[in-house]
């Protein structure tokens, strides 16, 4: 499509859009009283306006019904988590039995590093992207130090090549290789949450699986952006977070997938609670324990009923639009932001800022910024454009494509250009 930075080309795009009511079933912040341009769904996503009933239906099972809810809720608590299975498993290309709710996003990386990192003498090194986010780097050094290695040496970071901002996927291929014979690991994010790259993980994650590796995905910023096939790509485990693409309210609770060559397994090694109990006995209270035959196995605790509730109702939306439709708009969206951005820059006298996000890419445009920098942060938070900011001079653009719409594209890229020229 040839793309017009104009208002009536954009207002035309949102006519067209076969998924433009979505916008309106959810609630934008204000800034002198008008929505906002709200780019930062890949840290915190909007709140669906359907979360509140479902919150409130809780709250009044638990009024009415007290522990009797455990059975006699509207949606009873005691296998609530099942209700995720089916929408999840079309999000992340999985079984309805190697997909669940637990957690949060750390907590089930470190549990399941319990049964998919067992570093011996020989094989133990975990292969990792430079700069992975800060979390997964913690974890994982923490991880090695737990089983008595020096983190330094068991961790090998793929480095992207001088002057490029982005990994290539033959490096990784050629660092796994290099490593086959010591590696225990293989885990990176999906897509990189700095430089908005998307990482192939078919390619990854059988180069992973042929030097004998465990491979498995960090997928805060993947899951519901980016079309996934965990189980046809053999993936061996994978977790995220809901709270950024799927929209289920801060610090809500997250997605693990766990394959099925894995499931169903006596002597696996894992933590293990009563919530990952087989679920017709789970309440006779007996000592032996015997394991859910999905991915249930891996949950402890009964789980957070009202911070699954908003995430249900969130993935309503996602079954109705459905993962096909959404990735078309998010292609066009970021297409035309990025075209937007292009035409501001020719506009404006000097060039002011270089797009580093590969062609490998989802929703995010990583912008950086040569001239004025956090001045040009600041002015565009004040004009209520919602961004983000990653040192050293980076914004973080997310056009998320439920709810934003080609007309805020055309709009941040007007109030850009003023900033920029009112800076200069
Ligand atoms: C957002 C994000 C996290 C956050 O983890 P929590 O445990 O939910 O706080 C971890 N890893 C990556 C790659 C992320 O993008």
């Amino acid at each position: 499509m040839k793309f017009e930075n104009t208002l009536q080309f954009a207002k035309d795009c949102d006519a067209k859009d076969p998924i433009r009511k979505y916008r309106a079933q959810f609630y934008f912040p204000k800034v002198n009283n008008k929505e906002v341009i709200y780019f930062t769904g890949n840290s915190l996503g909007l709140q669906p306006k359907n979360a509140v009933d479902a919150v409130e239906e809780v709250m009044k099972d638990w009024r009415d019904l007290a522990v009797e809810g455990h059975f006699y809720a509207e949606k009873p608590w005691w296998d609530y988590h099942q209700r995720f299975a089916k929408p999840l498993a079309k999000v992340v290309g999985a079984k309805e039995s190697e997909v669940t709710v637990m957690n949060t996003l750390t907590v089930n990386l470190h549990l399941l590093l319990v049964t998919f990192y067992k570093p011996t003498a020989k094989r133990f090194k975990i292969i990792c992207e430079e700069k992975a986010f800060p979390s997964d780097q913690y974890m994982l050094q923490s991880q090695a130090r737990f089983h008595g290695f020096d983190s330094k040496e068991a961790i090998v970071e793929v480095k992207k090549r001088p002057g490029e901002h982005h990994w290539r996927t033959e490096d990784i291929e050629a660092t796994i290789a290099e490593h086959a014979d010591s590696l225990a690991l293989v885990l990176i994010g999906g897509v990189n949450y700095y430089n908005g790259q998307v990482f192939d993980m078919e390619r990854i994650t059988a180069a992973g699986k042929k030097a004998g590796a465990m491979v498995g995905w960090d997928l805060a910023h993947a899951a519901g952006n980016v079309a996934l096939q965990l189980h046809d790509w053999q993936v061996d485990f994978a977790a995220w977070c809901s709270y950024k693409y799927m929209n289920s309210g801060p610090g809500n609770v997250s997605g693990a997938f766990v394959h099925q060559k894995h499931l169903g397994q006596k002597d696996i090694r894992r933590f293990e609670g009563w919530w990952g109990h087989d679920k017709e006995r789970r309440f006779l209270m007996e000592s032996e324990f015997i394991p859910m035959p999905n991915v249930e196995a891996w949950h402890l605790s009964n789980p957070s009923i009202l911070s699954m509730a908003p995430y249900l109702a969130s993935l309503q939306i996602f079954e109705e639009v459905g993962m096909h439709a959404l990735l078309a708009k998010r292609d066009q969206l970021t297409a035309y932001l990025e075209f937007v951005l292009k035409s501001i820059d020719a506009e404006v006298p000097q060039s002011s800022f270089e797009i580093i996000t590969p062609v490998d890419r989802a929703c995010q445009l990583s912008v950086f910024l040569h001239g004025q920098g956090r001045d040009l942060f600041d002015y565009l938070m004040k004009a209520g454009v919602i961004v983000d900011w990653r040192e050293p001079n980076v914004i973080r653009l997310a056009p998320v494509p439920l709810y934003c719409s080609f007309e805020d594209m055309y709009r941040f890229g007007q109030i850009l250009k003023t900033g920029i020229q009112t800076l200069s």
